[in-house]
């Protein structure tokens, strides 16, 4: 294990804190998962990509992490509170298809999105449909310890009942203005303005698909109930990090509090990790709003998801961030640049072969499984200087400990690119980074790409045609034409011509 200090700014404290884990060297760490009544936007990823920043800043430490995250695929309404229509059930509306297929489609969905953006996959991930039980469990001792009330047939927690409801906010119960939204009708069965859903039954939405029995009758689970079951269900009654986008303190984590500290009777998360948001020149990205941003429409218009990856990494997780094409350029060609400086590394095959082996690098790794290996912490790879290995693996990790400034850690990246060493060692430095940073610098040093038969076997002419083509739509997005890039695609696709957009420029295969 490394001999660095995390610190961390706590949502709880409201300040920078040293991180201390609740057993020497383990962290649990709990993630709140998309809800998935549809694809998750840019604003959405960006959540996950500091989050798995911060994951494996501590794996790279040396500490032995274990991720939860749920998948909401119950019980989430329009509003984060108790009000307005089911997501999932308007998804599937919305799509004519089952509450289940809609889950499924957006859950593979967000799973292929992730790994393109290097997100490693939880260590556990679990859907809320499939805890009921827990939940059930969870409600019962809450009525039982007289935290939760049945009212109108729901049952309800009550706020009143703890002493610090507001210990993760700055919310108080009259800044709930209720009634001010159009889509929010104040619920006359809550005792207080503040109390939420814990289980809700056939006497709200009688068109609910997915319903259980209950010893309150026939219904489902709120929102809320769902992280505090699923975080106990796989890493017990202390948790180190609960992380989630700044939307969710309140009501959400607020709530989770509230439900796990009055079930365990004890403190139950010691640290906060909120990201801020991502938003467009208009306000903040939602899924609710339309015309967001997804992976594949980035990928569409020939950025490679790396560079989205890339452009995340150059600000802080706390502050917002403001998303337009002319940054997202910017970034590509850093990014470019950095991938063209890499393979001026004079690194022989045979040192080449030394270094995927020390970072067990296979180019024949399916997606899931790349990116998952964590080197170990302090170990010099073969061939490279150790003192200076060891110097910058500590920097690096120093610069992430504070609480994660991915910036000043790509400060250290292309120090080391400037340092007075050898060119083995600076490949060793860099791989080794990219464990935390996963940006695929790794193609660059080592070469690995994907087997590609672009072209092979096709007659000149048509390769003169397409390439043609490729060139006309390289200037129109060039220009911010879109629609003509798109329209010169679907008349390739006609002729039976795929293309892919990647790093190195445009390829293309017939179909
Ligand atoms: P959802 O699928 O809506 O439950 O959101 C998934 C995650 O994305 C949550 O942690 C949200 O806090 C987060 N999130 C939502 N909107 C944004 C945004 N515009 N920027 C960053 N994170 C967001
Ligand atoms: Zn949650």
């Amino acid at each position: 294990m490394l001999d660095v200090t995390v610190n961390l700014y706590n949502t709880l404290g409201k300040r920078v804190e040293e991180f201390k884990p609740n057993e020497k060297g383990k962290v649990g760490m709990y993630t709140c998962g998309p809800t998935v009544y549809h694809f998750a936007h840019i604003g959405n990823l960006r959540t996950y990509i500091m989050e798995d920043v911060l994951e494996k800043t501590l794996r790279f430490i040396g500490y032995d992490v274990k991720r939860v995250m749920n998948i909401t695929d119950v019980g989430h309404l329009s509003s984060d509170g108790d009000t307005g229509e089911d997501k999932m059930l308007a998804g599937a509306k919305r799509e004519h298809k089952s509450v289940m297929d809609i889950a499924k489609f957006y859950t593979d969905a967000f799973k292929t999105d992730a790994l393109k953006l290097n997100i490693r996959w939880p260590d556990v991930v679990d859907p809320a449909t499939n805890c009921i039980d827990e939940f059930i469990e969870m409600i019962e001792v809450l009525l039982d310890k007289g935290y939760a009330y049945v009212a109108g047939e729901n049952v309800y927690f009550d706020t009143s009942k703890l002493k610090d409801y507001y210990c993760l906010s700055a919310q108080n119960e009259d800044e709930l203005v209720i009634g001010a939204r159009d889509d929010v009708d104040e619920d006359t069965n809550k005792r207080n303005k503040a109390d939420f859903v814990l289980w809700f039954t056939k006497s709200k939405f009688e068109n609910q698909e997915l319903k259980w029995e209950s010893p309150w009758g026939l219904g489902y689970p709120g929102w809320h109930i769902e992280c505090s079951c699923i975080s106990k269900k796989h890493l017990g009654e202390y948790l180190d990090i609960h992380c989630g986008g700044v939307d969710n303190i309140f009501p959400h984590h607020t709530n989770e509090i509230a439900q796990s500290e009055s079930y365990f009777g004890h403190k139950w998360c010691n640290y906060w990790f909120h990201v801020n948001h991502l938003n467009t020149s208009s306000g903040k990205m939602a899924k609710s709003a339309g015309g967001f941003l997804t992976v594949s429409s980035l990928e569409e218009k020939g950025y490679d998801p790396m560079v989205y990856r890339f452009f995340c990494l150059q600000s802080h997780y706390r502050k917002p961030l403001e998303f337009s094409y002319d940054a997202l350029d910017n970034v590509s060609a850093a990014y470019d640049k950095l991938i063209a400086r890499l393979k001026r590394l004079d690194v022989s095959e045979d040192k080449k072969d030394e270094l995927k082996k020390s970072f067990k690098i296979d180019s024949s790794d399916d997606m899931e499984n790349s990116g998952r290996h964590m080197s170990e912490a302090g170990k010099v790879p073969a061939g490279a200087d150790s003192s200076v290995y060891l110097d910058y693996e500590k920097r690096f990790a120093e610069a992430l400990a504070g609480d994660v400034n991915t910036s000043s850690a790509i400060t250290v990246l292309y120090d080391v690119l400037k340092a007075d060493t050898d060119d083995v060692t600076k490949a060793a430095l860099v791989l080794r980074f990219d464990e935390v940073l996963s940006i695929d610098l790794k193609r660059a040093i080592l070469a690995v790409e994907d087997e590609s038969d672009e072209g092979e076997g096709v007659d000149s002419e048509l390769a003169a045609y397409v390439e043609g083509k490729i060139a006309e739509r390289a200037a129109a997005k060039k220009n911010k034409d879109f629609a003509t890039a798109d329209a010169i695609r679907d008349e390739l696709a006609e002729k039976g011509i795929m293309i892919k957009d990647t790093r190195e420029g445009t390829t293309w295969e017939k179909a």
